[in-house]
């Protein structure tokens, strides 16, 4: 082997090693024109993977008799953009996630197979852009601002109330990047949003507009992929992994509902795409637009100190109004299976005049537990520390955190009696309790349970949409961005869960989602109202939120965080580590205590047991991490991780580390 032969192809796989992997080139001419981004076959232990070369390598620490050649080269050019081979790596050591896990975010499911990329053109069609309406003040104010700056990086937060007409600012903001041919990136949160904000965008302006979420086929994926990479597609239409999508020129970044949970990735690469998202925008000297009703406090936390810019829409646009609140104390009130008299009337009244109604209640299933009524034994998830939930259209028990389902059991396991009880109301009794209220009214169910089958939300909402239903029940699947113009009432059946929860943002999002749902009212010419039914009229959370001041809600969050030094006064860091015993889970934690010493400025509380210390058979702890430097976290994580292969159980465990967790749990 001569000098110059001497070079190492560095190469990223998707495993879950946290490093590159070298090679030797197979043919040195072809692997002297790689680019990063380019991929390759190589030899992997008994297997062949599908890897992206990041760089050439002068020197290597695996030992010469353990290097392989690699086996093809699969590309000419690089599939992956420059920015986001940057973006990448960026977020590997950000989020401490090996970088062959990242980059394979990046391509669509057949191309991380091997699968061939062919490049091919399709025809441009003419961009022409049909009427805008006419804005208001509010609104024009808002749009003006943003084309101002169409050339340079600005996060802008579109804080609009329900129905205040932030689409027509997303639209009207869109035309500068439409009219130089370049790309924008819509982001929504939920699958079932993106064939209505499709028909939205490309109602307006007729350009390639492509929706692209996971609900897709590989096939469908690949394509869209390829529409995006070539500039074919102009309005990108996406749920979170949409920010990794290789754009040719982007103008503009739209991030709707920018407080949504979804988009934060829950598992293996936990990333958030708001996050991300402002990266790109920055990148490409863009702006971005943060559109919510409810802003998340950390966004607006940004906005008040100067970081983003505030834009407010504070009315309904055209002719809707804001609806009317009716708070129904249900304290020692007779409820029929969780309803009151008082829902039931307003309902009545609303049907009556041929509206629709929507009722809101986030708990699917029939009845969240089934109890002995004669002992109090209430049938347990073997496998978890929680009840089961009974579903009986299945007439079966089953687990909503992890996958166990078993036949409703005929008698009590403790004490024999056949004397079981569903206890508590989910959407499937609240369908049957209608049913009885309103015999001859037709009602549509939305919950994980009924759109399961592919296409089925879409069908239950066009449904809805053609006044084929006039009493809908959903579950917060029914309350993010819908619009349905004949909805009048809105009844929120269990406005207490938030009170209960022990994460600190609980209060946050009960707020956010009351608002939401309640924002499905009289959305058009029509006055709305909403009932919330609760335990605790008095609690300052319904006052706040329903004098419409979303804003003082936050800022009394913001002096709590701030006094518990919680985000957006620190950063956030949480190990989690389930193990066969709670013993093995905490002590592997105490271990990657002891890893850290004690850190200046950095605090480390736990470990603990985690909320539901046991999940689908094995038991969780969890360690947080909480600074007010973001270098001192990120090199205490880098310590850590780097020493991690030496706790002594670490073989038996499943550790991981979320960065900016937004669920503590
Ligand atoms: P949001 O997303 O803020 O909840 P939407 O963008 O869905 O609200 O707008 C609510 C309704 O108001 C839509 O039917 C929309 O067409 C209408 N609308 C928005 N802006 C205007 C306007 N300037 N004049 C008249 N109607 C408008
Ligand atoms: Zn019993
Ligand atoms: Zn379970």
């Amino acid at each position: 082997m001569t000098l110059q032969n001497l070079k190492y192809l560095r190469i990223a796989l998707s495993t879950p090693l946290r490093r590159l992997f070298d090679y030797l080139p197979s043919n040195s001419e072809a692997c002297s024109h790689l680019t990063p981004g380019c991929r390759v076959k190589v030899p992997f232990g008994r297997r062949t993977l599908v890897g992206i070369f990041i760089e050439m390598a002068e020197t290597t620490t695996v030992p010469q008799n353990k290097l392989k050649p690699i086996i093809e080269i699969l590309d000419q050019e690089s599939l992956i953009p420059q920015d986001l081979m940057q973006l990448g790596l960026w977020a590997a050591e950000y989020y401490h996630h090996p970088v062959g896990e990242v980059l394979a975010h990046f391509l669509p499911t057949l191309l991380r197979q091997g699968k061939s990329e062919k490049n091919f053109k399709t025809e441009r069609p003419l961009d022409a852009i049909s009427k805008h309406l006419t804005l208001n003040v509010e609104q024009a104010f808002a749009v003006e601002k943003i084309r101002e700056n169409k050339n340079s990086f600005n996060v802008f937060l579109l804080h609009g109330i329900t129905g205040s007409g932030k689409t027509e600012v997303y639209l009207q903001a869109m035309i500068d990047a439409i009219a130089a041919h370049k790309q924008i990136l819509v982001m929504v949160p939920e699958i079932g949003l993106t064939p209505q904000a499709l028909q939205r965008f490309s109602e307006r302006f007729k350009v390639v507009s492509i929706a692209l979420h996971s609900g897709q086929t590989p096939r469908q994926r690949l394509n869209a992929w390829r529409l995006i990479k070539d500039g074919t597609a102009r309005i990108i239409i996406g749920t979170r992994s949409a920010v990794f999508s290789p754009f040719l020129e982007l103008g503009l970044i739209i991030i709707d509902e920018e407080h949504d949970l979804s988009f934060k990735q829950q598992d293996g690469f936990r990333y958030h795409a708001r996050d991300l998202a402002i990266l790109r925008a920055q990148h490409y000297k863009i702006p971005i637009i943060l559109g919510s009703a409810t802003p998340s406090a950390e966004t607006l936390y940004k906005a008040y100190s100067g970081k983003f810019h505030l834009l407010s829409l504070t009315q309904r646009a055209g002719a809707a109004t804001l609806p009317n609140y009716q708070i129904i104390d249900i304290r020692n009130q007779k409820l029929e299976e969780g309803i009151s008299k008082d829902l039931i009337s307003a309902m009545q009244t609303e049907l009556a005049a041929g509206q629709q109604v929507m009722l809101f209640l986030n708990r699917r299933g029939f009845a969240p537990v089934v109890l002995c009524h004669s002992c109090g034994w209430i049938i347990p998830c073997r496998r978890c520390d929680m009840r089961m939930t009974y579903h009986q259209h299945s007439k079966r028990m089953q687990c909503h955190h992890c996958e166990m389902q078993k036949i409703l059991p005929v008698s009590c396991e403790a004490c024999g009696a056949n004397d079981l009880l569903p206890v508590g109301l989910g959407t499937e009794r609240l369908e049957s309790v209608l049913q009885k209220h309103f015999p001859t009214v037709s009602i549509a169910r939305i919950d994980r349970d009924t759109t399961q089958r592919k296409g089925s939300m879409n069908e239950l909402l066009e449904g809805i949409i053609a006044e084929k239903y006039q009493i809908l029940i959903g579950t917060q699947m029914l309350a993010k961005g819908h619009h349905f113009p004949n909805v009048t009432l809105v009844g929120i059946v269990d406005a207490d869960g938030g009170f209960f929860s022990s994460d600190f943002r609980g209060i946050e999002r009960m707020g956010q989602l009351l608002i939401q749902v309640a924002g499905r009212a009289g959305r058009v010419q029509k006055q709305g109202n909403v009932c919330i039914q609760t335990h605790y009229p008095d609690h300052p959370i319904f006052h706040q939120l329903l004098s419409a001041d979303y804003q003082a809600f936050v800022q009394m969050l913001l002096e709590e965080r701030q006094a518990a030094n919680f985000p957006p006064y620190s950063h956030l860091a949480l190990f989690r580590a389930e193990g066969f015993s709670e013993t093995q889970a905490l002590n592997f934690l105490k271990n990657v205590k002891n890893l850290a010493g004690q850190p200046a400025g950095i605090s480390l509380a736990g470990p603990i047991l985690a909320p539901m210390p046991r999940r689908a058979g094995k038991h969780r702890a969890q360690l947080l991490v909480q600074t007010q430097s973001r270098n001192n976290l990120q090199r205490l994580l880098q310590k850590i991780i780097s020493a991690i292969d030496t706790i002594p159980d670490k073989p038996k465990i499943r550790w991981s580390i979320d960065v900016d967790p937004m669920e503590m749990f």
